[in-house]
This record gives structure tokens, C-alpha cells and sequence, in this order.
């Protein structure tokens, strides 16, 4: 750990998986941190919530991530490291499906599978294999529609991709910037999708023992430093560029400030101190995702649980659904537990308001699925940023936009994945709080 020349005060507001990655990487780098979060729980979405089972047997239920996606010599994988925290694999999976044409076919995750893939023509397919003679391209604003046109061919952009986007980003493609997945990026300057894939590493799905939550719990016990059901209500310019930080009944006095809260609640409390980077942080648009979770009688075949990917126009609003393997620990044993997510960028029909009408759509895919024994919905309001084109210019104005010392980070900053956030935070906090 290398100190500052002065040790510094900072606050962090928001006790979710960006403020605690923001106060652990500030803390190695030797300044004095504290973080307020205003509910009684830490963790934001990324919390494994109880859910017992119909006898009362104990289970959970994963509020954000099922699993972690690890990759060698990333941030993530130096962080459970640094947190001793064993993050086994997720284990060979069930079956993988993308819903299109009214039909599952096998997922396109393996080349056997792309190949295989439904709309493809044979000159498609020729298309996917020419990928690593494609040159890297230089299009700051380009969207992951038109990234994967370019290396995998318009097919594969047009009949797949919507799907796997929608699954991961609740968004269509062409409404996307490549800021979203910066992974990309990488794997094009060594070499492309396929080639720099196997030089950079795949990433791999982890499960922690305790669940995704277990993350945020230990940063917060090492930490040490998190005062829960505490809200920040208003921030205070004082001179030489300090701060003061109010909250109900409580005021802290700091040198400086990192915000690291959802767009609304970030909004209006810059909002009276830097209305400029309160109105660009206003526009990034947010999307709503609806989570129904669900217990069944397993089903032969699904014992390592599934993942369905649905063509998003043809699933009314069910972008898709992933089970838990029958041996995951967060499960309730003999039971197989399913969720099923809808909405985001994309409209849901009006019977898909409820379960039964949920259920009959995943029933359209999912014929095997018997009925649930258990059903809950957790409804993620303004869960995912969207991070549209051209989305780092946004960011670029609305960093200069704020005074000094006041700092903002989070998923709409580095992307909504908890690879990213880590690998964002981790150079943002080594850069010095630029
Ligand atoms: C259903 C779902 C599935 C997901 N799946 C994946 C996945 O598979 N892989 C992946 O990598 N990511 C996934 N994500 C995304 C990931 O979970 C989020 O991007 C990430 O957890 C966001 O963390 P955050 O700390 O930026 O925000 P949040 O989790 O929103 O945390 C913000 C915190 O600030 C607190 N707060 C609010 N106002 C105040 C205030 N005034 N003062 C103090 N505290 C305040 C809140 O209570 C909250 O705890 C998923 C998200 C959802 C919802």
C-alpha cells in the first residue's frame, strides 16, 4: 500500500457494492474512509436475500447476481484474493437455450452451437469463422449492434444478438454503447472475440459459499467503516474544498465526498451543489426489470440447473430465465429454483403483469416446467443504467462538471456488471480520485 503524503477523510456514500469497492480500494491506498448507507442492509442489488422454503426448510434467493463472472488477473479475482473469500466454480451447467422462432434451440456459447444456431445461413456461418482476420476498429460511439455486425457478421447481429444483449443488459443492442461491456475493447486489441478470448482468459462464473451477498458482507466487516440507516439528505460546500455531509440528526465534515448512489438519489443531492452534473446525470436513462423467483418439483435433465435466452420481440417482455443446479447450496433441496426476469428497455404485455401470466409464457419455452410451489417477485425499479452511445462523452462532462473533491462513481460510471465496477474502481482509486 503506498500513503498519501497527507491522509485524507473521505465519505462514501451508498453502502452497495460500489461504495464498499470504493471505500476498500481507498482505504489500501491509506486515507481515512467512512461509508453511510441508508437502508438497515448493505449490499444495494447485489444481496442474497432469505427465502425459506414451503416447510420452512432455509433458502435464498440471489436480489442481483447469481453468480460472479471471474477472470484471470482481473480485478475481481485479486479482490476475493485480498478477501480470502474461496469462490468455487459454478460447475459444468445444465442446458442453455436461446428461444427464437417460437422454439428452444441450444444456446450459440459454444462454436458447436453458433454453428448449429437458429437463422443462420451457411453464408452467416462462413462469416462467424473469418472473425480473427477482422481489424480492430476505432469508433469511440459505436454501438454493440453495429461492434458485433462488424466482427461476427450482420447475421449473428441480427438473429442472435438481440437475445443474448437483452438477457445481459435488458436493452436492445442498438441502443447500446460498447462502454457497457469495455471487455470488448480489450479482446479486439488482442486480436478479436475468439483469439483475444484465449489470450486474455475466459471469464469464468464463480459462486461464493454464502452467495453474491457474501461479496459486500465481507467487505463490510473488513472494512469496518459502514454506518447502515444512515442517509445522506444534502452536501455542503465549505472553504478549501471540503465538505459537509448531512443526514438526519447527523453531520460529518470531510475532505472529500464520493458519491455512489443510483442516478435519482445521486441526482438530487448534486443537484443544489453542481446543477450541471445533475442535469447529465438526470439524462442517463434507467430501466426497470421485474424478478419473479420460483420453486417446482425438479424436472429429469435440469439437475445442473438451465439458462433460456428469449428472442426479445418474441417474448412479450420475458427476456429469460436461469436455474439454480440442484446442488447449489442457496436452494432448498428437491426443489429446482428458477427466475425469471422481464422488462427493462423492452415493453411487457399486460398478461405478463402476474405470475399466471408469466408462468404460461415460460411454459411457452418451457414446456417440462411444472407448476410453482413457491413464487416471489422482487421488482428492481431503475435496476440497470443504460449505457447508450457516445455514453463516455456524457461521463467525461458530467467528472468536469464537479467541484473538487466531490466525486461520483458506480454502474452507470463503469458499466452494471460487478467485473466491471471492480475493475473501474480499482484504476479510479489508483489514479487518485480523478
Ligand atoms: C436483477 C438483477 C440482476 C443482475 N445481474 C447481474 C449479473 O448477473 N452480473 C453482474 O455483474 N451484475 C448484475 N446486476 C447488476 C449489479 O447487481 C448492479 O449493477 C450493482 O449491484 C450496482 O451496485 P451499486 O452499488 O452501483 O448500486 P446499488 O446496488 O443501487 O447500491 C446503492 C446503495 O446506495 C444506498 N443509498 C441510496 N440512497 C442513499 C442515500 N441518500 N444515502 C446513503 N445511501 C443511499 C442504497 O440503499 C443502496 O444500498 C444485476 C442487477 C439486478 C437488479
Amino acid at each position: 500500500m503506498d500513503t498519501p503524503a497527507t491522509r485524507t477523510r473521505i465519505i462514501v456514500l451508498g453502502g452497495g457494492i460500489s461504495g464498499l469497492l470504493a471505500a476498500w480500494y481507498l482505504r489500501q491506498r491509506g486515507h481515512e474512509v467512512e461509508v453511510w448507507e441508508a437502508t438497515s442492509t448493505i449490499g444495494g442489488w447485489a444481496q442474497t436475500l432469505a427465502w425459506p422454503g414451503p416447510q420452512g426448510e432455509p433458502g435464498w434467493l440471489e436480489r442481483g447476481p447469481q453468480g460472479l463472472r471471474v477472470s484471470r488477473n482481473g480485478a475481481l479475482a485479486r479482490l476475493l484474493l485480498e478477501l480470502d473469500l474461496e469462490a468455487r466454480p459454478a460447475g459444468s451447467k445444465g442446458p442453455r437455450w436461446l428461444g427464437r422462432g417460437g422454439r428452444r434451440h441450444p444456446g450459440p456459447t459454444t462454436l458447436a452451437g453458433l454453428l448449429g444456431a437458429p437463422g443462420l445461413s451457411l453464408g452467416d456461418k462462413l462469416r462467424l469463422l473469418a472473425e480473427p482476420l477482422i481489424p480492430a476498429g476505432n469508433d469511440p460511439g459505436e454501438t454493440l449492434q453495429a461492434f458485433f455486425a462488424r466482427r461476427l457478421g450482420g447475421g449473428f447481429a441480427r438473429e442472435l444478438l438481440p437475445a443474448l444483449v437483452g438477457g445481459v443488459l435488458a436493452a436492445p443492442p442498438d441502443r447500446i454503447g460498447l462502454e457497457a461491456l469495455p471487455r470488448l475493447r480489450q479482446l479486439e486489441a488482442r486480436g478479436g472475440l475468439l483469439l483475444g478470448g484465449l489470450r486474455l482468459g475466459a471469464e469464468r462464473t464463480r459462486l461464493l459459499p454464502g452467495g453474491t451477498g457474501s461479496l459486500a458482507r465481507t467487505l463490510a466487516e473488513r472494512l469496518g467503516c459502514v454506518r447502515t440507516e444512515t442517509s445522506a439528505r444534502s452536501l455542503e460546500a465549505l472553504p478549501a474544498g471540503r465538505w459537509r455531509v448531512h443526514g438526519e440528526g447527523i453531520a460529518a465534515e470531510v475532505d472529500a465526498v464520493v458519491v455512489a448512489l443510483p442516478a435519482s438519489q445521486a441526482t438530487s443531492l448534486l443537484a443544489p451543489v453542481s446543477p450541471k452534473a445533475a442535469d447529465l446525470l438526470e439524462g442517463i436513462p434507467r430501466l426497470d426489470l421485474r424478478v419473479w423467483h420460483s420453486r417446482h418439483a425438479p424436472v429429469p435433465g435440469w439437475e445442473r440447473g438451465f439458462s433460456l435466452l428469449v428472442h426479445p420481440p418474441e417474448g412479450h417482455g420475458l427476456l429469460g430465465a436461469v436455474a439454480f443446479a440442484g446442488d447449489d447450496p442457496r436452494g432448498v433441496p428437491g426443489l429446482l429454483q428458477v427466475r425469471t426476469y422481464l422488462g427493462g428497455a423492452f415493453p411487457v404485455a399486460p398478461g405478463l403483469e402476474a405470475w399466471p401470466g408469466v408462468f404460461a409464457e415460460l411454459r411457452r419455452w418451457l414446456p417440462e416446467l411444472p407448476e410453482a410451489v413457491q413464487v416471489r417477485e422482487e421488482v428492481c425499479p431503475g435496476a440497470f443504467p443504460l449505457l447508450a452511445p457516445g455514453h463516455g462523452g456524457r461521463v467525461t462532462q458530467l467528472l468536469t462538471a464537479l467541484p473538487p473533491s466531490l466525486h461520483w462513481v458506480g454502474a452507470a460510471r463503469f458499466g452494471p456488471g460487478l467485473p466491471e465496477l471492480a475493475e473501474g474502481l480499482e484504476a479510479w482509486a489508483q489514479a487518485r480520485l480523478r
